[in-house]
């Protein structure tokens, strides 16, 4: 919006912006955002409603501050998954928590955005937005036109623009596609400042994560999130792994108590059932490739992907059109703004045929 009255005193870099906005329209089927479609069971539930409970009796005090059982809680489940860590442990120390990883994103760039940052578009549009918010300046680097990266080209682009913060995201947002840790490591062995490596899908993808390079490549912060395979999202719950300096930087821009005791209490508790919690990330894998089956058998493109969700192309009809006689049938998918493709999350059985039964109409 850029037709602000004057009297409202709006920051100049905010007046040409617009609000992050995934419509929240009812739908039969809800796939645009990239949440997990399995609900907590029954006993999950009860488990944390009973803790939110005995949390209750406290409200009147401010929560601990700096979340440390979470943060122990969070180690512990990072140390769990050796693919991840190896021979490394990680401590309370090398991780931050706050209100969803788009939070950890905001503190990145107000701590350490100075000097600017990178990232390779097209990629999770909020890195730019959170960039422009924050008063960092943003580069857009290239991709190839298939939307994958010259891992080339992104070095030298960074080389040129000497960025504070360089955003890499793995598996991608919108396109599903990872970097193997080679690249990572690749990258990271040129990157001024700080990678930041967005693993918000990571536990969809068969890749290895940045969370191993972490005792080599103190410059590496990887991004996760409970908001996806956790099912978790409406706890909002991020969170960082890092080297201690980084995370104590990060208090120098954290708001007093910004995580409620009521978020610390539900993700712990969710946190001692992450084997239970984790356990639809091989279902949701197996219904990708289902889905993935059933496009290409609808004569559509599909891009690689080893994330919850998959970006289409090959239909003659534009890609805004197509979204909409979707969402008049009732199936509520995204329309990423690249031209030609659309993004859908894998949803349950139910809501994956559903979405091809509403397709298949819609191409006729
Ligand atoms: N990173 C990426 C790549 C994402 O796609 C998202 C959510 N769509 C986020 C971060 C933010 O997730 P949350 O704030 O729910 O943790």
């Amino acid at each position: 919006m850029s037709n602000w009255p004057t009297w409202l005193p709006l920051v100049p870099r905010l007046r040409e912006l617009s609000p992050y906005g995934a419509p929240q329209v009812p739908a039969e089927a809800t796939l645009n955002t990239n949440e997990n479609p399995y609900s907590l069971s029954p006993e999950l539930s009860s488990a944390i409603a009973s803790r939110i409970e005995s949390v209750a009796g406290d409200l009147n005090r401010y929560p601990d501050r700096d979340a440390v059982a979470l943060r122990e809680s969070l180690a512990r489940f990072v140390n769990r998954q050796a693919s991840l860590v190896g021979d490394l442990a990680i401590t309370d120390k090398n991780i931050w928590a706050a209100n969803g990883s788009n939070e950890i994103i905001q503190s990145l760039f107000l701590a350490f955005g100075g000097g600017g940052a990178i990232g390779f578009t097209p990629s999770y549009s909020m890195h730019p937005l959170i960039a422009r918010v924050t008063g960092c300046t943003w580069r857009d680097g290239m991709r190839r036109p298939d939307f994958s990266l010259d891992i080339a080209r992104a070095k030298s682009e960074i080389l040129e623009a000497q960025p504070t913060l360089t955003f890499i995201t793995s598996p991608n947002n919108p396109t599903g596609s990872t970097l193997s840790i080679s690249e990572i490591k690749e990258l990271a062995d040129i990157t001024p400042g700080l990678l930041v490596v967005d693993e918000a899908y990571a536990e969809f993808s068969d890749e290895q994560s940045a969370i191993s390079l972490m005792g080599s490549y103190p410059n590496v912060v990887v991004i996760r999130t409970m908001s996806k395979a956790f099912s978790f999202a409406g706890v909002r719950l991020g969170y960082l792994v890092a080297n201690p300096l980084v995370i104590d930087a990060l208090l120098l821009v954290r708001l007093p108590y910004h995580l409620s005791s009521l978020t610390q209490a539900a993700a712990e508790v969710a946190l001692d059932h992450s084997d239970e919690l984790l356990k639809n990330v091989q279902r949701i894998k197996i219904n990708r490739e289902q889905v993935r089956k059933d496009l290409e058998g609808l004569g559509l493109t599909v891009a690689p992907s080893q994330a919850n969700f998959l970006l289409f192309s090959g239909f003659d009809i534009p890609a805004p059109i197509l979204w909409q006689k979707l969402l008049d049938a009732g199936v509520l998918i995204r329309d990423v703004g690249l031209s030609g493709q659309l993004r859908v999350t894998i949803g349950s059985e139910a809501e994956n045929k559903f979405f091809l039964e509403r397709l298949t109409a819609a191409l006729q």
